[in-house]
C-alpha cells in the first residue's frame, strides 16, 4: 500500500514515508492510494479479538512496509497498559435503547487523542528508521487543547525525537494549560501564542512547507515531522476504533441493519477516520457531524461553500475552535474521485480568498454521507444538565455538543437508529463548565471545582487529572504568531 498527495496524485510514497514526514512538499496530505475493503471472514476474526488485536489486523493493511513484529511491537507499546481497565475504547449503552457512548478518554491524557497518540510515536521512530537515514525527528504541534498534552505524553523522552507544542495563549481550559505547562521529559517544548488554533496551525503548516527552514534542519541533521491529524500516522489509529466499536456492538446482538455515528467534530480528522472505517465496509449509515459556535462545517455540508470568513468564538468546547478543517482536504480528495487538481484549487482558494464551494455532484455525494448541525454554549450546558437528569451520566462539554446535534438529528429526521457518539474527553478536563452546566457554582480554585463535581456526580476523578495537584508548571513561555521559527530554533540551538 502506497500513499499519495491530495494535491498530486503521481507523487508516491510508503507509509513509512508519509508518516515520517507528516506532511507532503506540495501541501497536500498523505492518503491511501486505495482504501481496502474488509471481507465477511475478515469482520469474523475482528470480532473474535481484543483491542490489540483488532488494531493489529487493521494496521496490517495500512502499514504493509511494516514488519508484523513491527506491528506487533507498536501496538503492544501503545495500547497494553496506558488504558483504563486496557480497554481503550469501551461502548456505553447509555440510554438502555439505541444511544451508545464510545468512550474514547481512559489514556494518560483522558481526551481521544491518546488512541492516536500513544500509537504515533511508536510508527513514527519505526518509520524513521526506515526512511530517515537517523535524522533527529523534531515534532511540531499546533494544539487546540488536547492535542498538545497527548502529544507531550507520547513523544516525552522518545529516543532521536525532539517535540515542540504551540497552543493559543488564551484558547485552551486551565486544566488543559496546566497539563501542558507541567510537561515532564527532556526533549519537550511547550510555548503559547498570541492567536488563535488557526493562527497556530496555519503558522506551524507554513514552516512545515518553507524549504530555507528545512534546509536548516538538515544541516543540522534534523527533520520535522507532525503530530497533528494531517499525519496519516494520527488518522490511521482512530479508524481502529470504529471497527472494534463495530465489533463490540455485532458481540452484543445490536446490530440489525448498521448504524450511524455522532463525532464532535474540529479539524475533521476523528469523523473522516469514521468515513475510512465506512469505506471499508464497516455498516456505518450517516456520519453526523457536531460543530459548536463555530459552525463552518454545518454550513459547508448544507450549501456546499466552505467559507472561514466570520466571526471565531471561543466556546467552552475549546478542542473544536477551529474555522480550518485541515483533514475535509482527504474528504474533497476521495468524493471528487481523487481529483487532485481540483483539490489543489479548492485549497488554493481557501488560502486566498477564505472560501470555496463545491460542485454540485460533490455536494450531492456529501449530503449523501453526512448530516451536519451545531450548537452554541448554552445548549451545551443544557444538554449536561439533562443528561445527567435522565440518563446518571456526566458527559465533557464536546460529547455534550455531539449528543445535543444527535438528538436534534432524530428530532428533524425520525431516523433513531442505532447510534455510536464519539465521546471525545472526560468532563473532568472541563470541570469548572460541567459543573455550572449542572447548576453548581465553581470552587475557589481547580481542584476544588474537581472535587465537588465529584461528590455531586459521583463518578472518579481520573488519576492523570488528580495526580496534577500540587504540580508546578515547568513552562511559561508566550511569543507572536510571526515568530513561531525564531521560538523553534532558540530551542534546537540552531
Ligand atoms: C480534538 C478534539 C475534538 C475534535 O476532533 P477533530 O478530529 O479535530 O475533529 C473533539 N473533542 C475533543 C475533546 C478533542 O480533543
Amino acid at each position: 500500500m502506497n500513499y499519495n498527495s491530495t494535491r498530486d496524485s503521481k507523487l508516491c510514497v510508503t507509509a513509512a514515508g508519509a508518516i515520517a514526514k507528516g506532511i507532503s512538499n506540495d501541501g497536500g496530505l498523505f492518503v491511501p492510494e486505495t482504501i481496502p475493503t474488509l471481507s465477511d471472514d475478515d469482520f469474523n476474526t475482528l470480532c473474535s479479538l481484543d483491542y490489540i488485536g483488532r488494531a493489529k489486523f487493521v494496521l496490517k493493511y495500512f502499514l504493509t512496509d511494516f514488519t508484523e513484529q513491527e506491528i506487533d511491537y507498536c501496538v503492544r507499546g501503545a495500547y497494553s497498559d496506558s488504558f483504563d481497565n486496557n480497554q481503550p475504547a469501551p461502548l456505553k449503552c447509555v440510554d438502555g435503547k439505541n444511544m451508545n457512548l464510545l468512550e474514547l478518554w481512559h489514556g494518560p491524557t483522558c481526551a481521544f487523542k491518546d488512541l492516536a497518540l500513544q500509537l504515533l510515536p511508536y510508527l513514527l521512530v519505526t518509520s524513521a528508521k526506515k526512511v530517515a537515514n537517523g535524522k533527529e525527528t523534531i515534532i511540531l504541534v499546533a494544539t487546540s487543547g488536547d492535542t498538545g498534552k497527548a502529544a507531550l505524553e507520547g513523544f516525552k523522552d522518545v529516543e532521536n525525537t525532539k517535540i515542540i507544542v504551540f497552543y493559543p495563549q488564551n484558547g485552551v481550559s486551565n486544566m488543559q494549560k496546566l497539563q501542558m505547562d507541567t510537561q515532564e521529559g527532556e526533549n519537550v517544548f511547550v510555548c503559547g501564542i498570541k492567536g488563535n488554533f488557526d493562527d497556530a496551525q496555519s503558522g506551524v503548516k507554513k514552516i512545515f512547507t518553507n524549504p530555507d527552514i528545512c534546509k536548516k534542519l538538515e544541516e543540522n541533521g534534523m527533520q520535522f515531522s507532525s503530530a497533528n491529524s494531517i499525519n496519516w500516522g494520527r488518522l490511521v489509529p482512530q479508524i481502529i476504533y470504529y471497527i472494534s466499536a463495530y465489533c463490540d456492538l455485532v458481540n452484543s446482538n445490536k446490530v440489525t441493519d448498521g448504524f450511524n455515528v455522532v463525532v464532535p467534530t474540529g479539524n475533521f480528522g476523528n469523523i473522516l477516520a469514521a468515513y475510512y472505517a465506512k469505506a471499508m465496509g464497516v455498516p456505518i449509515k450517516k456520519l453526523i457531524c457536531a460543530s459548536n459556535a463555530n459552525n463552518v462545517l454545518t454550513d459547508f455540508l448544507k450549501t456546499g461553500t466552505y467559507d472561514r470568513n466570520r466571526q471565531f468564538f471561543t466556546t467552552i468546547s475549546p478542542s473544536m475552535d477551529i474555522l480550518i478543517s485541515s483533514n475535509l482536504e482527504r474528504m474533497l480528495y476521495e468524493l471528487s474521485g481523487r481529483d487532485d487538481a481540483k483539490v489543489k484549487d479548492l485549497q488554493e482558494k481557501l488560502a486566498k480568498d477564505g472560501k470555496y464551494t463545491v460542485d454540485s455532484q460533490i455536494l450531492e455525494k456529501i449530503q449523501e454521507i453526512f448530516y451536519g448541525g451545531c450548537c452554541d454554549d448554552a445548549q451545551t450546558k443544557d444538554t449536561i444538565n439533562q443528561i445527567f437528569k435522565d440518563y446518571g451520566y456526566l458527559c465533557d462539554t464536546h460529547t455534550a455538543v455531539a449528543v445535543k446535534v444527535y438528538k436534534d438529528y432524530v428530532d428533524s429526521t425520525g431516523d433513531d437508529s442505532l447510534t455510536v457518539i464519539a465521546s471525545t474527553a472526560s468532563p473532568y478536563k472541563f470541570a469548572a463548565d460541567v459543573l455550572e452546566s449542572l447548576g453548581q457554582a465553581t470552587a475557589d480554585n481547580d481542584f476544588e471545582t474537581l472535587e465537588k463535581l465529584m461528590q455531586i456526580s459521583g463518578v472518579q476523578i481520573p488519576a492523570p487529572i488528580a495526580n496534577l495537584k500540587g504540580n508546578t508548571p515547568r513552562f511559561s513561555n508566550v511569543c507572536e504568531k510571526e515568530n513561531l521559527d525564531t521560538t523553534i530554533f532558540d530551542f534546537l540551538k540552531i
